[in-house]
């Protein structure tokens, strides 16, 4: 359900937490509050694919890289050492395979990566070692690993800069310790600084990219479910919503509820003050109803026009008298001066509310068609108030959802009321 991407309920109407995130800039990579949690989902979901496409073609690689040297190199050290890496890499990269098409696995990628890299990489290190004059043989495996760890195992900046950099200095660590010559050993650890660098460069740029892809692309999206007058949630998400919250609720069987709340005399308010001062009415208004509904699964929407909608989730009667309550009041702090209304000296809502424990037999639609009954009567009852239908339910007439109501109270429900 859409509340459970964002918090309308604490969430101020223009607020949006992308926006603010690409105002403020990440240059530490490293985003606010749950964005970062998000983001760090969203990769790891994109980079299971990309890590499964190349691990396969690390296999493809290696395979043919050894073939050739089998058939092309000479005899001697490089031939073997060649062979070596494959031996060593070909078991590596099956079983990293293995892990990365079964989905237990991914909750420990990241971690998987930054242990093994590094101990892939410190292994080959030591094997060039312990062979005198052959570490150089092994330097173009240890600058792939590197390219690899940066580039192909699906790691953010930091972890990955981190493996990278482990692998070299257990290159410049081993070649004190094996007492290897400095000139050879300052060769080798420059070339591996060299990939770092060249691997840290681009990962960063790419991550950075990564990231500013991700807060643009949620800040679209917030942007379509947005009104654009207000701020608050449109109409389609509304629909939405109400969809999700309806099924959730037959299934835990959750009581719901839902508000509809009109500005009263409105015309009369932009007739007077003009239709700027109505939309700015309409903002305000519309932050006030999200200030009102705060639990994290309440919902505000402009549900169309100088109509608002507030859905609440586990909403008992009591509930929904004291949610309603808080609008009227918040809407008396607001003390929006309307001298063209009959009944009050500032605006005014009327609300129609609807409670009901989906059930198969019931529909979205009648439960909207409940609540607005029940603004209905309200505005019938003179405005400025809030009507509650629960047990009305069973009993409503279909077919009467959005008759256009006149300033009289329609003839059945004023039987009622
Ligand atoms: P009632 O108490 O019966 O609800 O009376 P009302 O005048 O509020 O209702 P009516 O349906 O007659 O008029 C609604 C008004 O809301 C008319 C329309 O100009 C105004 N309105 C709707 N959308 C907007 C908007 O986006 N901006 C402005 N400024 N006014 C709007
Ligand atoms: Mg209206
Ligand atoms: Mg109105």
């Amino acid at each position: 359900m859409a509340a459970s991407e964002s918090q309308p309920g604490s969430l101020s109407p223009l607020e949006s937490p992308s926006a603010e995130q690409l105002r403020k800039g990440f240059k530490w990579l490293r985003f606010s509050g749950p964005l970062e949690k998000d983001f760090r989902e969203t990769y790891r979901a994109q980079s299971r694919v990309a890590v499964q496409l190349n691990l396969w073609l690390c296999l493809c690689l290696v395979i043919t890289f050894a073939l050739i040297a089998r058939a092309i190199l000479p005899e001697g050290p490089d031939r073997l050492v060649t062979l070596f890496s494959a031996g060593i890499f070909v078991p590596i990269v099956l079983l990293s395979l293995v892990g990365a098409y079964s989905p237990l696995y991914w909750r420990w990628h990241s971690l998987m990566v930054q242990v093994l890299a590094p101990a892939f990489g410190v292994n080959l290190v030591f094997l060039a070692l312990m062979v005198p004059g052959l570490e150089t043989s092994f330097l173009p495996g240890l600058v792939l690993a590197i390219i690899c760890i940066y580039f192909l195992a699906g790691l953010t900046f930091f972890p990955a800069a981190r493996s990278g950099l482990i692998v070299l200095a257990a290159y410049v660590a081993g070649s004190a310790i094996a007492s290897i010559e400095l000139d050879r050993a300052l060769y080798g650890s420059l070339a591996l600084l060299s990939a770092n660098i060249i691997g840290a460069t681009v990962c960063y740029r790419l991550e950075k990219v990564n990231r500013t892809n991700f807060l643009e692309a949620r800040l679209l999206k917030e942007m379509a479910s947005r009104d654009g007058l207000t701020g608050i949630y449109n109409r389609r998400i509304l629909d939405e919503h109400v969809d999700t919250v309806w099924q959730q609720a037959m299934r835990e069987r959750a009581p719901i509820a839902l508000l509809l709340v009109d500005i009263d005399y409105f015309k009369a308010y932009n007739d007077n003050f003009g239709h700027q001062a109505g939309d700015e009415a309409l903002r305000h208004v519309a932050q006030s109803l999200a200030r009102s509904a705060r639990r994290p699964l309440d919902f505000a929407a402009r549900y169309g026009g100088e109509e608002f909608a507030v859905v609440l989730y586990y909403a008992t009667r009591e509930y929904v008298e004291e949610v309603a309550a808080r609008i009227r009041q918040n809407m008396e702090a607001l003390a929006l001066k309307h001298p063209a209304s009959p009944i009050a000296k500032h605006l005014t809502v009327s609300i129609g509310a609807a409670c009901v424990v989906p059930a198969p037999d019931r529909s979205p639609f009648g439960f909207v068609q409940l609540a607005d009954e029940a603004l209905y009567e309200a505005k019938g009852q003179g405005r400025n108030r809030c009507i509650i239908m629960d047990k009305e339910y069973e009993q409503m007439s279909t077919g009467s959802f959005r008759k256009t109501y006149s300033s009289d109270v329609r003839p059945e429900l004023a039987r009622r009321a």
